[in-house]
């Protein structure tokens, strides 16, 4: 996963030249397609044109990488270790990690 990162320690999924938490330059970064679920959310009434039920899950981005969301089949509970993949639509797609022990956010 590309984005960009602050000294600060805020990062994001985008090419963001100002931090938006402190203002300085943010240097472009790049990081593994594998985090934590912060969050998880059912969707009842999922957008126009796609299939449901749908989640979406608030995933930090291992490495101390951005906070992304993703879309996915089943919904994670707090702490899951997730793949993330970005296949189409600009949309993150995640699925559970296989069968390693938990990534550190
Ligand atoms: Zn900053």
């Amino acid at each position: 996963m590309k984005g960009s990162k602050c000294r600060c320690g805020f990062a994001v999924n985008t090419a963001n030249i100002k931090c938006p938490k402190c203002g300085k330059n943010m240097k472009s970064a790049k990081w593994a397609d594998e985090g934590t679920v912060i969050s998880c959310v059912k969707v009842g009434f999922p957008p126009e044109g796609e299939h449901g039920p749908m989640n979406i899950a608030l995933v930090q981005v291992a490495g101390r990488g951005p906070k992304v969301i993703c879309w996915t089949d089943v919904c994670f509970s707090t702490g899951d270790a997730v793949t993330i993949s970005e296949p189409a639509k600009q949309r993150y797609l995640c699925q559970k990690a296989s069968g390693q022990s938990a990534i550190r956010p």
